[in-house]
């Protein structure tokens, strides 16, 4: 569900490097709810103009380790969209249940 930007890095060796490192540190497990790691979390979002800084995008401290579900509802949950809405997988901002 990367979006057409991210594609590149989501494809590095450095990102994928550093996701597996990040699953391996907080051992699989999500941190929302315990559950089984799948994805890693970039707690600030990234964006076209901060995924090529490595302090930003390939930083561990601000990755987190998170399951499927918990991941979708983070991601979804963005404080900066209105309530009732969402980022659609192309950046659109999009109603829920709509
Ligand atoms: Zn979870």
């Amino acid at each position: 569900m990367a979006k057409e930007w991210a594609k590149s890095f989501y494809k590095s060796r450095a990102w994928r490097q550093l996701r597996a490192e990040i699953l391996r540190r907080d051992m699989f497990t999500c941190e929302e709810c315990g559950a089984r790691a799948t994805e890693v979390h970039h707690e600030i979002e990234l964006t076209p103009g901060n995924i090529d800084d490595p302090a930003i995008a390939l930083n561990p401290k601000l990755l987190h380790s998170l399951c499927h579900d918990c991941h979708t509802a983070i991601t979804q949950g963005n404080s900066d969209c209105a309530e009732g809405y969402f980022f659609n997988a192309d950046g659109q901002l999009t109603p829920r249940g709509g």
